[in-house]
C-alpha cells in the first residue's frame, strides 16, 4: 500500500501551482503543503507535466531499424509494397520479427515510457499484456480504427467507421503521400461517410491548406508524425491553421519510419517551423487528449490521474524545455501515482514501491522493479538502455 506523496518545489504545467499531492494514483491537490504523515519528494524546480499523450504508434514495430528502400516515395503504399519481397527474406525484417510479440509490444511502451508519455494510440490489435501492472503505458482502449483504404479496401474501412461508437475517435493512415491518388483519399472518406467529429486521419501530408480547412469544417482532426512522413516522402502536412484550431495531435510513428521517441518528434515538428514551442505542447498534452476523447488526460487537475512527466528547467519556460530534452534528462514518469522511470531513487521509496538501477544512453536512471523484471525477463533489447548488473 503506497502512502500519499507531495512533489515540492514542482513547478506544474497548465496549473500555477509549486507542489502537487498524490493519492490513489490521483492528484489529490496542487499547491498545498503536504498533510500529516505524507511522504515528500522534492522537485528542485523541476517543470510538471501531464504525462504526454503518443497519439499514433505501432507498439510491435519499434525494434526495427528506419527502412525504405527508395529515396522519396510518393504514396505509402509503393513503401508497404517494398516490405512485400522482404519480409521472408531480409535479416533487417526477419530478425526483428523473430523476438515474440509481447517482447516487442513492451520494447515499443518502453520507448514510450522513457520519452514521458503515459498514453499511447496504438494502431494494431489490443494484446492481453497491456492490463498487465507492469506494461510500462496506458494504450487507449476506448477508440477504432483501419489501416488505409489501400490496404483494406472501401467496404472494410466503411464498415470500421460504422461500427466506431460516436463518442470514440476512428483513427485511419489517410492521404499519405504526395500524389494525387493520395490526395484523393479524403474524397473517398467523404464519399462513403466517413469524416465526421470523431475522424483522425494519420498522416494528411497529399491534402493543401484549403482540403484541410473542410474537413476541418466537418470536425475531422490530424494526427500528425513529421519525422515519418520527412522520412518517406521529403514533406509534411500543413498543420499551422489546424493546430491554431486544436485539430491535431502529435503521433510517433514506430521505429520503422518514424522518430526514435516522442521527444524527438517533438523537435522534428518544431523544425518543420510551422508550430511554435507552445502549440507544440498542446499537440502532446491537451489536444491530443480533446481529439482522441481522453477527458482524464493531457491535463494535472485535482482528480485526475496522476500521470506525470517531470523535466529540469532546461530552459526557461516548460515548452521550451520539453523541445530541448531527450530522455536521459527526465527526473520522473509516474503512471497513476506509480514512479516508474526517475533519475533518482527517493520517489520510489515515497511510494514504497521497488526500484532497479538502469543507465539510459550514459546516464545512470532509475526503473521501476516491476518493469526491469519483465525487461529482463523478455530479453528485450532497446538501444541505450541497460539494467545495472544485468
Ligand atoms: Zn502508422
Amino acid at each position: 500500500m503506497s502512502a500519499a506523496v507531495t512533489y515540492l518545489n514542482a513547478r506544474v504545467v497548465g496549473a500555477a501551482a509549486d507542489s502537487l499531492r498524490v493519492a490513489r494514483g490521483r492528484v489529490a491537490a496542487l499547491g498545498e503543503r503536504p498533510a500529516p504523515g505524507d511522504a515528500v519528494v522534492d522537485l528542485d524546480g523541476a517543470f510538471v507535466f501531464p504525462g504526454l499523450i503518443n497519439a499514433h504508434d505501432h507498439l510491435q514495430l519499434n525494434n526495427f531499424a528506419r527502412l525504405k528502400w527508395r529515396d522519396r516515395y510518393a504514396n505509402a503504399r509503393d513503401w508497404i509494397a517494398d516490405f512485400q519481397p522482404r519480409w521472408a527474406a531480409d535479416p533487417r525484417l526477419l530478425g526483428p520479427l523473430a523476438v515474440p510479440l509481447p517482447a516487442r509490444l513492451f520494447q515499443g511502451a518502453l520507448k514510450n515510457l522513457l520519452s514521458g508519455a503515459t498514453t499511447v494510440a496504438h494502431h494494431d490489435p489490443a494484446h492481453y499484456t497491456f492490463h498487465r501492472r507492469d506494461f510500462p503505458v496506458r494504450v487507449v482502449s476506448r477508440m477504432c480504427y483501419s489501416h488505409s483504404l489501400g490496404v483494406q479496401g472501401e467496404r472494410a474501412v466503411a464498415a470500421a467507421y460504422r461500427r466506431t461508437p460516436r463518442g470514440w475517435p476512428w483513427i485511419i493512415h489517410a492521404a499519405e503521400g504526395v500524389d494525387a491518388a493520395a490526395a484523393a483519399e479524403a474524397d473517398a472518406l467523404a464519399a462513403l461517410g466517413c469524416l465526421g467529429a470523431n475522424t483522425l486521419l494519420v498522416h494528411g501530408v497529399a491534402l493543401h491548406p484549403a482540403a484541410w480547412a473542410a474537413l476541418a469544417a466537418r470536425g475531422v482532426g490530424l494526427v500528425w508524425c513529421p519525422a515519418s512522413n520527412d522520412f518517406l516522402f521529403g514533406a509534411t502536412a500543413p498543420v499551422a491553421d489546424l493546430a491554431a484550431r486544436g485539430r491535431v495531435a502529435l503521433g510517433s510513428d514506430s521505429r520503422l519510419s518514424g522518430a526514435a521517441d516522442l521527444l524527438a518528434e517533438l523537435r522534428c515538428a518544431a523544425a518543420t517551423g510551422q508550430v511554435d514551442a507552445a502549440a507544440l505542447l498542446r499537440l502532446v498534452t491537451i489536444d491530443a487528449a480533446a481529439l482522441l476523447r481522453l477527458p482524464q488526460a493531457g491535463r494535472l487537475a485535482v482528480g485526475a490521474p496522476a500521470d506525470l512527466l517531470a523535466l529540469p528547467a532546461l530552459a526557461a519556460t516548460p515548452a521550451a524545455t520539453l523541445l530541448a530534452a531527450t530522455r536521459a534528462d527526465v527526473r520522473l514518469v509516474l503512471v497513476a501515482g506509480q514512479p516508474r522511470y526517475a533519475d533518482a531513487p527517493g520517489a520510489f521509496a515515497a511510494n514504497g514501491s521497488a526500484a532497479s538501477r538502469a543507465t539510459v544512453d550514459g546516464r545512470p536512471k532509475v526503473l521501476s522493479a516491476a518493469i526491469a523484471r519483465r525487461l529482463a525477463h523478455l530479453g528485450v533489447a532497446e538501444p541505450g538502455v541497460t539494467l545495472d548488473g544485468a
